[in-house]
């Protein structure tokens, strides 16, 4: 008999016993722990919560599963006490090689019954934002591999050391590590619990599910090597397991087999392409390492880039115009980041000689390079590569990504930042695939030509030396609004919830609201359109420059958009949402757990204002007010706050759900109230419409404390205690 037809009777056998059903039928059933119980990423994206927590609880499941099925097949023949025959009849070697395929069938089998039946429910759940590929790679990449790095690793025990019980308290100790430090902090031992903090559900995930491929091949390639060679430990002929492994190995295609891919195994560790050098104790002077010439003066930047979504890697070419004024040769330095590589310097169309310096730090390493006497100087560097994340990101990546459906470069990650002053004149010639509408920080941006290929080339100007681009899938809406253009860019897959909640005249509102009653939004200028842009989940928050403004998708989303606590419909959470703008990012806010103080008090106030004004007092009452105050009473009388002692008798999980609570309620609703309070206090809504208006334009602190607002109202925290 040949190997397919050893095959063809192992794998019926397999799958006629009722403990391999049970088996599959429970690791089918393991991603529904992803949905109530073990929930590694942030559930506040519907990917996230509905994609990503059962793949992961899947593996972590079907792991174990598997691992014992593995066992009982293995260790069938010695406990039967049937080895004798069946040595006799087919070599123990192959017939593990036969075991082991029959195992990695029943896998892949369990991976599609997974993929089928948890295909309804996910597809309903997600709506709008469902993307099967999406799908597909996550129970694909993160789930089934789990259960095939499972059966290679405890049958490879196994086939050493010949005992269950030992064999499978080394695979407990090899899936427990995952969770301490030895494992936990790299994405690339991580393999019962990748990483995976968060999936975006607007844009894109492929760079954080890249990384989980390639901690798989790592895995299937080292502990490939590590089986052959315990395959070689299979005893023959009732020798010891060195006579066996002496007898394995005359064939010698196996031991070499194993050599080369545990080799290979070291070389995808010392080689993974996510991950920079740069030390993990951030060194805020590593700022000052790109040295800036001041004998050269840059009088235009220019850069053409192409990223390639296939590979996820970013092309450029950058033009720098540079005047020497002082005769002679002259050191210069870029930085860029880590992955890339400079693949031509020339200046006045001959080569010069560069060094990397390989400095990895903060993300970005030096290229040091010598410019020739001549007064004018073109300086052209061809650049390209896979951008790596700062080794802080590792256990939080996600953020940087070339693909398809989103590119995120900014900085050192978009082009080489030249350590030049100057540069009255920058433009980005920016050629992406034509569904990716651009967005970057710069003054302007427009189409400079459709390449006829599926590509269209962009033309930015004005973004000075560090660009930042963003593109995705958007849909555009241009409002004028208080005395400024603004340009809103949202991910197209939510065109429908935005045209229900007016997203254009609830944009209008709260400008001119608050422009109207706090002073311009900061980073605002008349000259340019002002552009603000939803930008992926992994970011975690906003931020604000000169310009530009964006918000995490968070705001977006569908449960987001429902939570009472910020307004009483869709728009009118939007509308919270874009408060934000002022109070939090206009504004900035320090974290002051003891108070509640935080920049959802203002941003909540204002809501309820603007509703006020628009829809009348009664109505601001019943959704506001008193919403507030049912949250704040119910709070008050909950047991837990009532009876403290008992708080920390309670399991640590329940104690930080207990508090995170008390915290929304001290945010949303209690410093709501105090405001509300202190309104009154003051003497009414204008007067302290007023007050706001002086601490936005004119507080000289960065960030603005719960003590600066009780100073600027004259009111002490006693005066503000509700009743
Ligand atoms: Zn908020």
């Amino acid at each position: 008999m040949n190997f397919f037809s050893y095959l063809r009777v192992e794998a019926g056998r397999i799958f006629r016993a009722r403990f391999t059903w049970l088996i599959l039928l429970l690791t089918v059933l393991a991603p529904l722990a992803g949905y109530f119980v073990y929930k590694p990423s942030n559930t506040l994206m519907r990917s996230a919560a509905y994609i990503a927590n059962p793949a992961l609880a899947g593996a972590f499941g079907g792991a174990f599963l598997f691992a014992v099925l593995a066992l009982y097949e293995f260790d069938m023949i010695h406990r039967n006490r049937t080895a004798v025959i069946t040595d006799s009849i087919v070599s123990p070697v192959q017939l593990n090689v036969v075991r082991m395929t029959s195992l990695i069938i029943a896998a892949i089998g369990c991976g599609f019954l997974i993929t089928v039946l948890y295909l309804p429910y996910t597809f309903i759940t997600l709506g709008s934002v469902f993307s099967l590929s999406l799908y597909l790679k996550c129970f694909w990449v993160v789930t089934v591999p789990a259960y095939i790095i499972a059966v290679l690793s405890v049958t490879g025990v196994y086939q050493i050391v010949r005992r269950v019980d030992v064999s499978f308290l080394i695979f407990l100790i090899f899936a427990c590590v995952n969770f301490t430090g030895l494992m936990n902090n790299s994405f690339i031992l991580r393999w019962i619990n990748p990483v995976i903090p968060v999936l975006s559900d607007d844009f894109g995930n492929n760079y954080v599910l890249m990384m989980v491929l390639y901690n798989r091949i790592f895995w299937f390639v080292l502990l490939g090597g590590i089986w052959i060679l315990s395959l070689l430990c299979v005893r023959r002929y009732g020798k010891s397991l060195l006579g066996s492994l002496l007898h394995n190995s005359k064939k010698i295609l196996l031991p070499f087999m194993s050599i080369i891919m545990i080799t290979g195994s070291a070389f995808l560790y010392i080689g993974q392409p996510f991950i920079d050098n740069s030390p993990l104790e951030i060194n805020y002077d590593a700022y000052n390492k790109l040295v800036y010439n001041e004998n050269i003066q840059l009088k235009k930047y220019y850069v053409q880039i192409t990223p390639d979504i296939v590979t996820g890697k970013q092309y450029g070419v950058q033009t720098l115009q540079l005047i020497n004024n002082s005769g002679q040769e002259q050191v210069g330095m870029v930085s860029i980041n880590p992955g890339y590589k400079i693949l031509t310097m020339t200046a006045n169309a001959s080569t010069i000689d560069y060094t990397d310096l390989k400095d990895d730090e903060l993300n970005q390493k030096q290229i040091k390079f010598t410019l020739p006497k001549d007064k004018e100087i073109e300086l052209v560097i061809e650049f390209g590569g896979f951008p790596k994340l700062w080794s802080i990101e590792e256990t939080f990546p996600g953020q940087t990504e070339v693909s398809g459906d989103y590119i995120f470069l900014v900085n050192q990650d978009f082009a080489p930042v030249p350590g030049f002053y100057g540069a009255e004149e920058t433009i980005a010639d920016i050629t992406l695939p034509s569904n990716l509408i651009p967005v970057t920080a710069a003054d302007t941006i427009e189409v400079l030509k459709d390449n006829k290929n599926g590509t269209t080339t962009w033309r930015s100007s004005g973004g000075g030396i560090i660009w930042h681009l963003y593109a995705a899938e958007y849909d555009v809406k241009h409002i004028e609004a208080a005395g400024a253009d603004i340009d809103f860019y949202y991910s197209a897959k939510h065109k429908a919830a935005m045209e229900r909640v007016k997203i254009s005249d609830t944009l209008k509102e709260v400008f001119e609201y608050c422009n109207e009653h706090y002073g311009a939004f900061p980073f605002i200028s008349a000259e340019h359109p002002f552009k603000l842009v939803e930008l992926t989940a992994y970011m975690g928050g906003g931020f604000a420059m000169d310009g530009l403004s964006v918000m995490d998708e968070n705001c977006f989303s569908e449960e987001g958009l429902g939570d009472p606590l910020k307004g009483a419909s869709g728009n009118e959470v939007m509308a919270h949402e874009i408060i934000h703008q002022w109070w939090g990012l206009g504004k900035m806010f320090p974290w002051d757990e003891e108070s509640g103080w935080s920049s959802e008090g203002l941003t909540v106030y204002t809501t309820y204002r603007l509703m006020k004004e628009k829809y009348g007092a009664e109505y601001a009452r019943k959704h506001y007010v008193e919403v507030w105050e049912k949250q704040v009473s119910e709070y008050y009388l909950n047991f837990y706050h009532r009876n403290p002692e008992y708080l920390n008798k309670l399991p640590e999980n329940y104690q930080a759900r207990i508090h995170n609570s008390k915290l929304t309620v001290m945010n949303y609703c209690e410093i709501p109230l105090k405001i509300l309070k202190a309104e009154e206090l003051v003497g009414g809504e204008d007067k302290m419409d007023q007050i706001l208006a002086e601490i936005f334009k004119n507080s000289s602190q960065p960030e603005l404390s719960y003590q600066e607002f009780l100073d600027a109202c004259g009111l002490t925290k006693e005066d503000l205690n509700l009743d």
